[in-house]
């Protein structure tokens, strides 16, 4: 029979997920948990990070706040698409964007986030416009000579690709 202990009182988790750009100008936060979250595939996300793709978390616009640095803010408004993406002016850093189809909704980029968000990116948005360039979970192994480097074997032809490890 074991003694019973009393456990410390847990301390409720935080009930807001802040954001900041790579020069910290601008912090921003929302409410926990967001509503959802998702990896966008397409050619504006793309170029507008400057990366193979963008994964975001998506709040509804009464949960999110800028804490500070507003002034730093700089919008980049494509009338076309309805789509206002906004920057910090100081790093360039992509700090959220928002549409006119969904006017209610803020989308900011995970990675700005410093803690939990609340939801896991389980969605793929515009994945038929993934690139071939992408990092899909490829074998890799280590580069000699370079400490934590890793790099893909180039693929072997006429050889069917290997089935996912996952
Ligand atoms: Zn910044």
């Amino acid at each position: 029979m074991t003694a019973k202990t009393t456990k410390p009182k847990t301390l409720s988790p935080p009930k807001t997920a802040k954001a900041q750009c790579l020069c910290g100008a601008v912090t921003m936060e929302i409410d926990v948990p967001a509503r959802w979250a998702f990896h966008d595939h397409g050619a504006a996300a793309r170029v507008a990070h400057g990366a193979a793709y963008a994964t975001y978390v998506g709040s509804w616009r009464k949960r999110f706040r800028i804490l500070d640095g507003e002034s730093y803010i700089a919008p980049f408004e494509n009338e076309t698409a309805g789509i206002t993406r906004h920057f910090c002016a100081t790093c360039g850093t992509p700090l959220y964007y928002e549409t006119t189809r969904s006017p209610h909704m803020v989308n900011i980029p995970r990675a700005l986030f410093t803690s939990r968000t609340g939801r896991e990116p389980r969605y793929h948005l515009r994945f038929n416009e993934l690139q071939d360039w992408t990092y899909a979970g490829e074998a890799l192994g280590p580069l000699k000579g370079f400490p934590g480097v890793l790099f893909e074997r180039p693929k072997k032809k006429k050889r069917a690709l290997p089935p996912p490890e996952f």
